[in-house]
């Protein structure tokens, strides 16, 4: 076989030994240059790993749901008044068999990008609803699951529709589910996504507003989302040392989700003294280190076990 060669590359073996691995990277090259736009050219070499790896996983999805790569890691939420577990966040993860666990951070972005969002927001529903259903056929009392749903799903007029038949199929009520949005969720198809949020809403789907204050949602925004929580983004819970004061965002967040009749709840918290000065600010409600990493579902079966926890 006669190589082209423009400037100098020889691709062979520099990009790779085999015929296999030649012919994967001279995708993963094209890929590239069909995404930087019309006639253009690129050699695997002059890729970068990111992009690489960013080309490897996308490539790898859509079979990783199949062959059961993802899994749910569980992170309790506490209520400060008396340390209760009042919920478990779902947290996906995935165990790619060439690389250590992965997190959403790598994967997430490139799932919107390429529309496979859709099907792992569905398998991580899914998975949800079983998971409960078997804490139920075992014996425990479980608390609400929440789930991180993607904007693109909410632009979807079918989602809510979609979410309640899953549920419904496990015979779950709408309070067993629980689902997180961003402040950037209704930017767009604004009328769509309020629409599925109301539905949801009103059939007593809860809805936490996730790392509040770090997007620019103004008050009328809030109000005119249908949401029962906020929830502050933890850059703001890392800056609180010695008093609630010194982050004026976390005091004011608070008193606006008390004036909306809204619950708030702190992410991120990683030390005693954090949690003191949420629990003086007022805060209802609490996730992070301090508590627990997210874990398996095995190690969180404890939390369900023994929901009050002696801090
Ligand atoms: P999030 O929903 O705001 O989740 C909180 C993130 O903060 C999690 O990262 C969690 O592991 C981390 N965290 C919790 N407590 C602490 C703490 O005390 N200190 C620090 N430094 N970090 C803490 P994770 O699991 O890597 O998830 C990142 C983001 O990925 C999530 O942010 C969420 O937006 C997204 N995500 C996760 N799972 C899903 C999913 O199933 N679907 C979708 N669409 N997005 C997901
Ligand atoms: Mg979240
Ligand atoms: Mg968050």
């Amino acid at each position: 076989m006669k190589w082209v060669s423009y400037l100098n590359p020889v691709p062979y073996p520099r990009d790779g030994e085999d015929i296999d691995t030649l012919i994967i990277h001279a995708d993963a090259a094209m890929y590239k240059s069909k995404k930087s736009g019309r006639g253009r050219y690129f050699f695997f070499a002059s890729l970068n790993t990111i992009s690489l790896e960013k080309f490897e996983l996308e490539q790898r999805m859509p079979t990783a749901i199949n062959d059961k790569e993802f899994v749910l890691y569980y992170q309790p939420k506490l209520r400060l008044e008396d340390y209760r577990v009042v919920g478990l966040e779902a947290l996906i993860r995935w165990q790619h068999p060439d690389h250590h666990l992965i997190y959403p951070a790598d994967f997430i972005e490139i799932a919107e990008e390429t529309g496979l969002i859709v099907d792992l927001d569905a398998w991580v529903l899914e998975t949800a609803c079983r998971q409960m259903t078997q804490w139920a056929a075992d014996g425990l009392n479980p608390v609400p699951i929440s789930i991180n749903v993607s904007p693109i799903e909410l632009k979807d007029r079918a989602y809510s529709h979609r979410f309640l038949k899953v549920l419904e199929r496990y015979g779950l009520s709408t309070e067993s589910i629980e689902i997180e949005i961003t402040e950037n969720t209704s930017i767009e198809d604004r009328e769509m996504v309020i629409s599925n949020l109301e539905t949801l809403f009103s059939k007593g789907v809860k809805i936490t507003l996730d790392d509040f204050g770090k997007g620019f949602s103004n008050l009328d925004h809030i109000r005119s989302l249908p949401i029962t929580s906020l929830k502050i983004d933890r850059s703001f819970i890392k800056d609180i040392f010695n008093s609630e004061n010194e982050c004026p965002i976390v005091t004011s967040t608070i008193s606006l989700a008390q004036k909306l009749e809204m619950t708030v709840v702190a992410e991120g918290i990683e030390t005693h003294g954090q949690l003191i000065n949420l629990k003086v600010a007022g805060c209802d409600e609490g996730q992070g280190y301090f508590f627990s990493r997210p874990v398996s579902e095995k190690k969180i079966r404890e939390f369900i076990m023994s929901p009050i926890r002696g801090i």
